[in-house]
């Protein structure tokens, strides 16, 4: 076992401004750095801080993906899981509508992204980790308390059992989500996790020459009570779903895809008149990562402004006050690093979460 064991905690949900506004760990992880979010759903943060890749090379990126199913079973296994699945958090269930189950996925990137060969052939941070045989805790609290989780952390680090660890927390996700604003209730929550990580802290410092902790964070939480109901407007352009294009319409992005250059000029003009929704050019789906060659998360994506969501969507059932999934650029999509080391180059996207844990494992003895 080595003397200089590091802890990673991802949190998803709380980002720059939120953990700012808390003060969060501010005495102990003096090393802070605003990160730019990932574009795309929380998975797609998260898949992108374990690989450094870009969601259109890991391949997580939104909701749903273009997949014709190629028998008649996989279509019915589809129709199952929409009128079957069990609600997710605040997710629902397979929404898209059931003309198109032959065409439409449902991403499910929930499980498995801390196991070994997730990503394969891409390396991610857990194949690191493995392939050194480092002494490790690599767990994902999912949506309940990840207290446990933190816990038992601090007592492997009293016993010198612990070289790496990765703790991701979604719990906050949902809870901002729902209480974007509650600034009594976050402040609660994160008064937890500060309580359990300065456990880890001090065990990790007392029994180690050369402790770090890293809490990394791949997006923020925008309040968003402004609805843009863009499914109204194409349908109004008179175009048959499913057979002219086909949409998918997440909270925060529309996804198109089209059958004919005609349905695609149309539908362009229309999306491209309204306001507060901008179609991604050629060059921000390189700057975001989201240039996919083989086009499975559409055409066309039009992201919404932040503060707005797009209502009726496939996702939700209805709007919630908090999202996330806005530009990443903009100041409450912001996600975090903080350290208790200095950390160089400083980490600007969250892609760079990789390099910071991967130079841990390699510079590891
Ligand atoms: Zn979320």
């Amino acid at each position: 076992m080595s003397d200089s064991p590091h802890v990673f905690i991802y949190l998803t949900g709380p980002g720059w401004h939120i953990l700012q506004e808390h003060g969060f760990l501010n005495k102990d992880c003096k090393h802070q750095f605003p990160i730019h979010a990932q574009l795309g759903c929380s998975h797609a943060a998260l898949s992108t801080a374990l690989t450094g890749k870009k969601p259109d090379e890991h391949g997580r990126f939104s909701s749903y993906y273009f997949k014709k199913s190629n028998t008649a079973l996989e279509t019915a296994q589809r129709f199952y899981t929409k009128v079957l699945g069990k609600k997710s958090g605040y997710y629902g269930k397979y929404s898209v509508p059931i003309r198109n189950l032959n065409c439409f996925v449902q991403s499910n990137h929930q499980a498995m992204s801390l196991t070994p060969g997730h990503f394969a052939p891409l390396i991610s941070i857990v194949d690191l980790v493995k392939e050194k045989k480092l002494a490790h805790c690599i767990v994902n609290a999912n949506s309940s308390s990840p207290i446990p989780a933190l816990k038992n952390i601090t007592r492997r680090l009293e016993n010198k059992s612990l070289d790496f660890a990765f703790v991701q927390i979604e719990e906050m996700d949902n809870l901002l989500h729902y209480y974007p604003r509650d600034h009594q209730r976050i402040s609660k929550k994160l008064k937890q996790y500060e309580k359990q990580i300065k456990k880890i802290i001090s065990a990790g410092n007392t029994k180690n020459s050369n402790f770090n902790l890293t809490v990394l964070s791949g997006h923020g939480m925008t309040f968003a009570p402004q609805k843009i109901n863009i499914k109204k407007k194409i349908d109004s352009l008179g175009m048959t779903y499913g057979y002219d294009y086909h949409a998918v319409y997440d909270p925060t992005m529309a996804l198109f895809w089209y059958k004919t250059k005609f349905a695609k000029s149309i539908i362009l003009d229309k999306l491209r008149e309204l306001r507060h929704c901008k179609v991604l050019n050629l060059k921000d789906k390189k700057d975001f990562g989201v240039n996919f060659k083989d086009r499975r998360y559409g055409e066309t994506i039009a992201l919404v402004d932040p503060g707005f969501q797009i209502s009726p969507n496939d996702v939700l059932a209805k709007p919630l006050p908090g999202m996330h999934g806005y530009d990443p650029y903009h100041s409450d999509s912001l996600g975090a690093c903080l350290s208790t080391q200095a950390i160089a180059p400083s980490p600007g996207q969250v892609k760079d979460f990789f390099n910071i844990m991967a130079n841990f494992v390699n510079e590891h003895q």
